[in-house]
């Protein structure tokens, strides 16, 4: 056996840029190739020159179809990389969606920000294009759950349901025969829709990667319960914007809202999904629930057969700029449910700039909100947010709503972690400073792991 090791080339000390790179004298494997979000600081590390020469990848591992886990792929297949991205039936289908979104979000930027000239680029140029997205989604190759699968001549890997989203996966690895467990992002559960993550197998394990987006908080139960907000915001007479991922945010809301009007919460208002992305995401909902996708919860299929489990009855779906452009004057308090998840791009940009300065609104955080994000800014009760280069008042209402996370708290974490045998070591990434820290203590100090918080770029051999 040759030298192992592995090369942390994103999310570390912060959530987005998950990139992990595992080498042994055969393969150069990458698990998962995600975008840079947030701070400026960080995007900028999306146009760094990519450490190794993507020509050199034997494969890549994609564990979901978040952006932050897939939206650099289109890159490396710009520059080189030109073999099997192995993943999941539906992380393909969404990861389609996403990077086409992706593609047209990075050239319109480049377009917007070389008309009003605020790009500190001479030639505001976009990461990459459309057409490079569609050669990327050439190379995905799916492979069924639980089964492991052949990547190079020393190398497998096998993919288990990870609850967080369609698709998603945790990951088991196997480069010359050291073995790594990726959680990626790990589901708490409680998913409408989905099952729970999958117990970790009972094998050796050498080195865990672990996620800790919420490894300093557990989650708590609302005070003001997600009815009551909207009930408020009707009273007032004004509307409703809730930010949300795209891809699975919007299908569990639409089913929370679905719950709660059917349950008479609520009242039966116009709930409009404004997001082509989040439609084609809907699309594949739509569809694992028709063919009985292994990741669905038992009897899922059965339940939804002949109702659509995201329309209480009301639902708008706005695919062109036109009807979504006919949201900025409503008449009757209503519901709007746009991407991105933090108010960092797509229309409901727009939709904040338009409902903010209207104390009348409400907007609803619903999802985890990054450093340097429109979303935290709101969240941390700013008076005033820059949209396109103005201030925009923030009169309307903000609300977070934390229960609709599809990511485990740190005491489901430790609780899912210590069912695995004990790893001879364990990397703590895709968190902020304070949450990997947090969790990393409680590794070592709960289970007596010999845990880290890695930094960027660091490079560790497996031993
Ligand atoms: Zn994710």
């Amino acid at each position: 056996m040759g030298k192992v090791t592995i090369a942390f080339l994103g999310a570390t000390e912060t959530v987005t840029g998950s990139r992990f790179l595992v080498t042994s004298d055969k393969s150069k494997i990458l698990v998962d190739a995600g975008m840079f979000q947030g701070l400026k600081e960080d995007r900028r590390k999306n146009w760094d020159p990519f450490p190794v020469e993507p020509s050199t990848i034997s494969a890549i591992v994609l564990t979901h179809a978040h952006l932050d886990h897939s939206g650099y792929l289109p890159l490396l297949v710009r520059n080189g990389f030109n073999r099997k991205i192995v993943t999941t039936h539906y992380t393909a289908k969404l990861t389609a969606v996403i990077l086409r979104d992706s593609a047209r979000l990075q050239v319109e930027d480049a377009r917007f920000a070389a008309e009003k000239g605020f790009s500190k680029h001479a030639i505001p140029l976009p990461l990459y294009n459309s057409e490079d997205a569609e050669r990327t989604l050439l190379f995905l190759d799916s492979v069924p759950f639980r089964e492991k699968v052949q990547l190079t001549e020393d190398s497998f890997v096998t993919f288990y349901p990870s609850g967080h989203i369609l698709g998603s996966a945790f990951v088991v690895l196997e480069v010359d025969k050291k073995v790594f467990l990726f959680t990626s992002d790990m589901g708490r559960g409680n998913h409408p829709l989905l099952s729970a993550p999958d117990d970790p197998p009972q094998v050796g394990i050498d080195a865990i990667i672990t996620e800790s987006t919420y490894g300093d908080r557990v989650h708590e139960t609302p005070i003001d319960s997600f009815a009551d907000i909207i009930n408020a915001a009707i009273k007032r007479g004004g509307s409703i914007l809730i930010p949300a991922f795209a891809v699975d945010r919007t299908e569990v809301i639409l089913m929370a809202l679905h719950d709660l009007i059917e349950t008479s919460a609520i009242p039966n208002i116009p709930i409009y999904v404004d997001s082509p992305m989040a439609l084609s995401a809907l699309d594949y909902y739509r569809d694992a629930i028709r063919n009985n996708a292994p990741e669905l919860l038992p009897g899922i299929a059965k339940k939804w057969e002949s109702f659509d489990p995201f329309d209480p009855g009301n639902l708008s779906e706005m695919r062109t700029v036109d009807e979504s452009k006919k949201l900025n004057n409503l008449i009757t308090s209503s519901i709007i449910i746009s991407a991105s998840g933090m108010g960092t791009g797509g229309r409901v940009v727009h939709h904040l700039a338009n409902m903010l300065p209207n104390q009348k609104n409400t907007v609803i955080l619903v999802g985890f909100q990054a450093a340097g994000s429109r979303g935290r800014s709101l969240e941390e009760g700013r008076k005033e947010i820059k949209i396109h280069g103005k201030w925009v008042p923030v009169k309307a209402t903000i609300k977070k709503v934390e229960n609709f996370s599809v990511h485990a708290d740190g005491d489901e974490m430790v609780a899912w972690l210590k069912k695995t045998k004990k790893p001879q070591q364990v990397f703590v990434v895709h968190g902020e400073p304070d949450a990997q820290a947090t969790l990393t203590k409680r590794l070592r100090d709960e289970l007596g792991w010999n845990a880290i918080a890695p930094k960027r770029m660091q490079v560790f051999e497996v031993l």
